[in-house]
């Protein structure tokens, strides 16, 4: 189940004004899609006082999008200076923002703290001293090791670079009492698009039980614990969705076992990037250039710059050619014009035969698309439209031109000289 029909239905009949409009290529997301899934992802979980949902800025870092995050309650998940910049530029503050990197500096850190400050959440024992202070309230990103299979896309947890093992975890909470933080959350993040909604509520229990093992160590509450993202959309059409509602119902079962082991439960955070907007979005391409050899192939006006998933983890997206002819498929790659073979939206797929300036959409763009997207071969990035809830249309992003692929470039170069001795011979010239 790609692209909903309701989206199509308020997409398709806009397309050729909106093409006219702003040209293609570019990626539209649908506002009402977004706020819907939004308002399942609460209702899902509203039985779990205090359940929040922090948007993976990673996914899909436009203000515009994040904005709508906000309206809806949701905090967002940074995992770089820039992604903070960004919550703290459409109002995030403080408790909103939750600070997830990993490899980190004290310069990221100092920002993290700075202008009202974020929730830290270390990747290592070790980065509790590269804060600039103690925080009020610290979390630690969780590595179980081999008591958890990862799945494709992130790997296997004893091998992933994240978190805090599980023999350092207690360590790590003590290190933090020890330095007079008091409030404490627990977060993990082992899966990406994983549609086995059984794997969540795993995760979820693993969460509860190592806060129950660190607490009683300690003698700490834990203010909440944090599952990550993951949650799984389906790309093809045969895919089965994830059942979110039963994934609530087991998850609160869960923390209500907990409150009655532990008289209170902590909240449910979770930060869901691609399930929050990847079916909102598209990718709306123009066909224009169609070659014969000994297979056939359709060049489209967007390429890997835009929507980098299909080469690099060789990951279906639906295709459709609105206004097409439903009988006369023919099998085609679908590529762009980046000089790398595997700048391909898809292989030898079964399509309506496809002429030059025919639109071509390819779906499930809403999240890890265009912000994937890189300049490798001077490749430029498309435009952004997001499709209100009222029916207009805004540009939330122009395209990238060849002045912002020139804007790093130094023409006239920083030069040091080779060596001290020859920048005095110079200087006596
Ligand atoms: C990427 C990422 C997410 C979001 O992942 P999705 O698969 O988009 O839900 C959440 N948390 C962390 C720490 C991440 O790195």
């Amino acid at each position: 189940m790609p692209m909903s029909n309701a989206f199509e239905n308020r997409l398709l009949p806009r397309l050729d004004d909106i093409v006219a409009h702003f040209g293609t290529p570019f990626h539209i997301y649908d506002e009402t899609g977004i706020r819907e899934t939004g308002d399942r992802l609460k209702k899902a979980f509203s039985a779990i006082p205090g359940f929040r949902e922090f948007f993976a800025v990673k996914a899909l870092p436009n203000p515009a999008i994040l904005a709508v995050m906000a309206d809806m309650g949701f905090g967002f998940d940074c995992s770089s200076v820039a992604e903070l910049i960004l919550g703290r530029r459409v109002g995030g503050c403080g408790d909103d923002l939750m600070f997830t990197a990993n490899n980190t500096t004290r310069g990221d850190f100092a920002t993290a703290m700075a202008d009202g400050g974020s929730i830290v959440n270390l990747d290592d024992i070790s980065l509790i001293d590269k804060l600039p202070a103690p925080p009020d309230l610290i979390c630690f990103r969780y590595n179980p090791g081999d008591r958890r299979t990862g799945n494709a896309i992130i790997g296997r947890p004893v091998e992933a670079k994240y978190g805090v093992s599980h023999d350092q975890l207690v360590h790590a909470y003590q290190k933090a009492k020890d330095l007079g933080i008091r409030r404490f959350g627990l977060h993990t993040m082992l899966a990406s698009n994983e549609r086995d909604y059984t794997y969540m509520v795993q995760t979820a229990s693993m969460l509860l039980e190592q806060v129950e093992r660190v607490s009683q160590a300690l003698n700490v509450r834990f203010e909440f614990i944090n599952i990550g993202g993951g949650l799984g959309i389906p790309y093809r059409p045969a895919d089965e969705p994830l059942n979110l509602e039963a994934m609530g119902q087991a998850i609160t079962a869960r923390f209500d076992a907990f409150d009655g082991r532990n008289g209170y439960r902590p909240r449910l955070f979770m930060e869901s990037g691609r399930f929050m907007t990847g079916p909102h979005g598209v990718l709306v391409t123009t066909a224009i250039n169609r070659k014969e050899i000994y297979r056939t192939y359709v060049g489209v006006d967007a390429c890997m710059s835009a929507l980098m998933r299909p080469g690099m983890y060789n990951a279906y997206h639906h295709i459709t050619v609105p206004g097409s002819a439903a009988d006369a498929l023919q099998v085609v790659d679908v590529v762009g014009s980046l000089c790398e073979n595997n700048d391909k939206f898809a292989i030898q797929r079964q399509l309506p035969a496809i002429t030059g300036g025919d639109r071509v959409v390819i779906h499930d763009t809403g999240a890890h698309g265009h912000s994937m997207g890189f300049n490798y071969n001077g490749k430029l990035r498309p435009k952004e439209l997001l499709l209100k809830t009222d029916g207009t249309v805004d540009l939330i992003r122009r395209e990238e031109r060849l002045e912002d692929y020139f804007a790093t470039l130094s023409f006239t170069p920083d030069r040091l000289p080779a060596s001290a001795t020859e920048a005095f011979t110079q200087l006596a010239n």
